[in-house]
């Protein structure tokens, strides 16, 4: 079971949404972070976090649900990166796609797609050379529309 429920930003009431396809390997989930934060991030160093939204991107290559689901808990050892800011943010969509190309390039065309910068170098990206899976945009809006969809990455 994937959290749900509803939950205030901004005063305005928004609804948590997942998206998943058979066959996907890469994934993108959005969450918001409703105050500036100080977070201590495992090994990496203690990190401020602005308000605002985050996209994380991963890959599964099996057991997707099952990640997912790890993603979205907050009551867990924490192990990646992602997991130590977790629970202080809000979910709020997630959608998967198929390896058509690597997570890093999925990265790529997010963060080009909402204009958002990589606030912490090499985030979640201990195992590529690429500047972090962590994404980030200053501020909220109200309901979906931050991840890059599932058609337009299928055509790129
Ligand atoms: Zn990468």
């Amino acid at each position: 079971m994937y959290p749900t429920g509803k939950y205030i930003s901004d005063g305005k009431i928004q609804t948590e949404k997942l998206l998943t396809s058979p066959g996907d390997t890469l994934y993108a989930l959005a969450f918001h972070l409703l105050y500036d934060e100080t977070i201590q991030v495992g090994k990496k160093g203690t990190f401020s976090f602005e308000r605002g939204t985050y996209i994380y991107i991963g890959s599964a290559k099996k057991n997707m649900e099952a990640r997912l689901n790890r993603h979205l808990s907050v009551d867990k050892k924490l192990r990646w990166h992602i997991d130590y800011i977790r629970e202080k943010m809000h979910f709020i969509e997630g959608q998967t796609y198929l390896e058509r190309r690597g997570e890093c390039q999925l990265v790529e065309a997010t963060a080009t797609y909402v204009q958002a910068t990589r606030p912490i170098s090499q985030f979640g990206a201990s195992d590529c050379k690429c500047k972090g899976h962590l994404l980030f945009v200053p501020y909220f809006s109200t309901g979906e529309g931050w991840l890059l969809p599932r058609e337009k990455w299928k055509r790129m």
